[in-house]
């Protein structure tokens, strides 16, 4: 008889759509949680992958000061010294911290107790600010609190789907497969997206209004206008439960106009205008569901509130099928917002007004307490800079890819006396910062809750053993916690007890005042936590077993319990392009996560899209003298990087886009961060993402090539190189501008086997006349690695000596054909991967696709590609139309 594997019921940890995920055994092989409201059963190909991530390649293991190897109470005894240090040299004002929707609430609530109540500093942030600080200020000036009224539900129920600023296909891939099944099932409901790009979400798109960046305000300003003009608004609503129409309506229509001025303005055509328009007003089951496109600007508050004024005027609020929803980048960016992880928030969904401050002082019994907000993520990094913050630590994120004018915190975290950084991976842009390194745990070893972009709190539960020393950073911060003499505060020895003591704050004196309230939570005992099934948030008296929706009854959490209109003047972005600049957008791709220090191990992940690149249009790459391909030099005044261009139509003229994705570990100049600029939404403090200007150049470069070895020493000296893990390797993508004879030179040394041998057999083909060079190693029968240079990148494709690295011993006529870089009886490979699921490439796709396949249901059961997660249909699609 078989032994049964265990099953352990967890969280997936990349997107805020948090999906429930089903792990047998120790990681083995991961499913969707049939039993979990928010995918019910599905995951995408970033869920489906993250077995390929659970090796200890890259971790850090054990922590380190000052580049030696300590043990924990050494590295904390060191932290805590430093910490007392700096504050009593230059106060409490000179500590910071900077934490992560990746970090579990418990891991949140710890470092913001920590830093508000006892260290006495208020600088404490998240990488959230990058993603959603807008739509919180939006959600926060309407509705009197950090509330989305809808749910998942929402979804499926709705007759009008609003996509604004969301990729949902490739960011939010469940919850977009949820809208594709909703679509099928009620064929009459309508879809807009709204997005200067045209993205693989068009593909559902009734209708994509390709607007000029930053219009979004303007459009759903002359929207409420337009409602108010033909008598689509819901009065009765408007005067039961709301304040401030007169002074909305009357800036929107003063603000957007006619609708031909309002269509030139936002560069889209009239008709569609209306077609939008009439859509709103005919289907009073409306989402308008919104994500970076709206916040990532420096207008991006006053975009959320454009989006809510027209659902407040409409009364589509809370109700099934209708919200304005507001969908998180992050697993745990609604958990931190929870706790208070943001500078400008206290705690539990309370700020700084003085009863809030002296509620949240009382119930931790805090000494140290503060009283006003701290410093938002990018001026808490200029504060680094200019040496007002000395002592900075940082969890789980990685600043020096991700926040604006990314070389600039780089070097001011290079001059910060002291750097903390908590992560799991040894060799992140931030971690390379850091004078102190402590190891953390990862998913599959963390232990606590997470709640997504609906208000449900769900459990990350552990199922593997903690590798070298890793601990978990709420203990971290406890610890120091201790040491710093607060033994009764910090006291926690389970992270049970964390949550428990963050449930009763959120009820500690509310009295329904606050929507945040979990109270029903506060009594879990260790096998009640490890139980907690997935629950939406309010969890109280009244609602003991969670809410669906909130506000359906018209009662807000404003003084008055009436919802807010704010009168927006709807700004379309300063600083417009000069002569011979273009547009910068920055987003995600479908396959990896953030900086790619977890998807970027897994090689089914880079296979899609395996290299850094900008896109832009065919009319752009004419005039800029790019061919696709090629690469392109993208810089302003705050930096440059170096990428492979993509032509494509999808890209509006006088626009490109670049994944925000690639790092130092895995690419030679390609972060994009470095190119934008410090601009903020002056409410929310969000960086203005999505807006940069650039100006893009053809890089000319003397010869092409690519490494594959079995041993990664160091990363190769050259002008361009992109990095992909393989199976028992590793492959470099290479370009330089420098002589080819030297260059081979150079990075023929980088092949390398880890295991000891002979010294290995060299194969070489070398034409220095046509710089034309290749070389393989191959040492007791087995290829260790191979150089291959062209002077054009006329080269074969990989995937055939990739396929050899694995082979514990090579036969002959294969031996005979590795300098040809081909299988010796042909077969160039399936191409691309489209399908990361069941790996299908390209040319696979096509071949079917030629022999008769006239559907993606037909390529499903002929290639199985596009029946698992569902994030490849539009490629399938376009390939079938192609
Ligand atoms: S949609 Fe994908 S990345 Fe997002 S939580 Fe679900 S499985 Fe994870």
């Amino acid at each position: 008889m078989s032994e049964r594997v265990p099953m352990t019921e967890t969280t997936c940890p990349y997107c805020g759509v948090g999906c429930g995920v089903a792990v047998q055994g120790a990681g083995r092989s991961v499913a969707g949680l049939e039993s979990h409201p928010a995918n019910r059963g599905r995951l995408c190909v970033k869920g489906t992958a993250l077995p390929d991530t659970l090796d200890l390649r890259h971790r850090l293991l054990h922590p380190e000061v000052d580049g030696a190897r300590v043990d924990w109470d050494t590295a904390l005894d060191e932290v805590t010294r430093r910490l007392r240090d700096t504050l009593a040299r230059y106060g409490p004002d000179s500590v910071a911290c900077y934490g992560s929707g990746q970090l579990l609430t418990e891991d949140y609530y710890v470092a913001n107790k920590l830093m508000k109540g006892f260290i006495g500093s208020a600088h404490m942030d998240t990488n959230s600010r990058l993603c959603m600080a807008s739509a919180v200020a939006g959600y926060k000036r309407a509705f009197g609190g950090d509330s989305v009224p809808g749910c998942y539900e929402d979804l499926d129920q709705a007759d009008l789907l609003v996509l604004a600023g969301s990729n949902a296909a490739w960011t939010h891939p469940v919850l977009y497969q949820r809208m594709v099944a909703a679509r099928k099932a009620r064929p009459d409901t309508r879809v807009v997206v709204i997005d200067p790009r045209r993205t693989a979400t068009c593909d559902l798109a009734d209708l994509h209004l390709p607007l000029r960046p930053g219009a979004d305000g303007l459009l759903f300003n002359g929207l409420l206008a337009w409602l108010a003009g033909h008598g689509h608004l819901d009065r009765d609503y408007i005067r039961a439960h709301t304040r401030g129409f007169d002074d909305a309506l009357a800036r929107a229509k003063a603000d957007s106009g006619s609708l031909a001025g309002l269509a030139r303005r936002c560069d889209l055509r009239e008709a569609d205008i209306r077609t939008f328009f009439q859509w709103f007003a005919e289907r009073p089951r409306t989402v308008t569901f919104y994500s970076q496109g709206i916040n990532q600007s420096a207008t991006g508050t006053d975009k959320c509130n454009a989006i809510i004024n027209c659902h407040l005027a409409t009364g589509r609020v809370g109700r099934p099928g209708a919200s304005p929803f507001s969908i998180t980048g992050q697993p745990n960016a609604m958990g931190g917002r929870e706790v208070g992880g943001l500078a400008n928030q206290l705690a539990a969904h309370m700020d700084f007004a003085a009863d809030d401050v002296d509620r949240v002082k009382r119930f931790w019994n805090a000494p140290h307490m503060v009283g006003e907000p701290g410093l938002k993520a990018v001026d808490l990094f200029q504060a680094v800079a200019t040496g007002r913050v000395r002592f900075i630590w940082i969890l789980a994120t990685n600043p020096v890819v991700s926040l604006p004018e990314a070389d600039r915190v780089r070097e001011a975290l290079r001059r910060c006396p002291t750097v903390v950084v908590s992560d799991c991976m040894a060799d992140t842009d931030t971690v390379r910062m850091a004078d102190i390194k402590l190891p953390a745990r990862t998913w599959g070893e963390k232990n606590g809750t997470v709640t997504n972009s609906e208000r449900c709190i769900s459990r990350q539960r552990p199922f593997l053993d903690a590798p070298g020393e890793a601990r978990p950073d709420w203990w971290a911060l406890a610890r120091v916690g201790r040491r710093l003499g607060y033994s009764e505060a910090f006291a926690w020895e389970h992270p049970a007890q964390v949550f428990a003591e963050h449930a009763a704050l959120s009820g500690f004196e509310n009295e329904g005042r606050r929507a945040f309230d979990i109270s029903g939570l506060a009594t879990l005992d260790r096998a009640g936590y490890d139980a907690l099934a997935p629950v939406r948030w309010p969890v109280n008296r009244h609602w003991p077993r969670g809410r669906q929706r909130l506000f359906g009854d018209g009662r807000f959490h404003t003084d008055d319990g009436r919802a807010r209109f704010v009168a927006i003047t709807a700004a379309l972005p300063e600083d417009p392009p000069l002569t011979g600049e273009l547009i910068m957008n920055t987003g995600r791709i479908r396959d990896q996560w953030h900086t790619m220090t977890r998807t970027g191990k897994a090689r089914r992940l880079l296979q899609h899209i395996g290299e850094p690149f900008v896109a832009l249009h065919p009319e752009d790459a004419r005039r800029h003298r790019i061919e696709d391909g090629q690469l392109a030099t993208v810089e302003n005044p705050l930096g440059a990087i170096t990428v492979r261009a993509r032509i494509t139509a999808d890209q509006r003229r006088g626009e490109l886009f670049v994944p925000m994705h690639w790092s130092g570990p895995f690419s030679a100049r390609a972060r994009q961060g470095a190119l934008v600029s410090a601009t903020t939404d002056p409410l929310s403090g969000q960086p203005q993402s999505k807006f940069s200007r650039v100006r893009v150049t053809p890089r000319a470069v003397r010869w092409q090539g690519f490494l594959i070895t079995r041993a990664r020493h160091h990363d190769p000296d050259c002008l361009y190189w992109s990095y992909s893990p393989l199976p028992g390797g590793h492959l470099f993508e290479l370009a330089g501008d420098d002589d080819p004879d030297r260059a081979r030179q150079r990075l023929a040394a980088l092949i390398r086997d880890p295991g000891e041998g002979e010294e290995p057999q060299w194969l070489e083909l070398r034409d220095p006349g046509a710089g034309h060079f290749r070389r393989v190693a191959v040492r007791d029968g087995r290829l260790i690695g191979a150089l291959f240079i062209h002077p054009t990148g006329a080269l074969p494709g990989r995937d055939w000596l990739i396929g050899l690295l694995q082979r514990k011993r090579l036969e002959d006529h294969e031996r005979r054909a590795l300098l040809g870089g081909e299988a010796p009886h042909g077969g160039a490979g399936d191409g691309p991967v489209v399908c990361a699921c069941f790996q299908v490439g390209e040319r696979a796709i096509r071949a079917r696709i030629d022999a008769g396949d006239g559907s993606v249901e037909a390529l499903g059961r002929s290639l199985r590609c596009g029946t698992n997660c569902g994030s490849c249909l539009p490629e399938l699609k376009q390939l079938l139309q192609s």
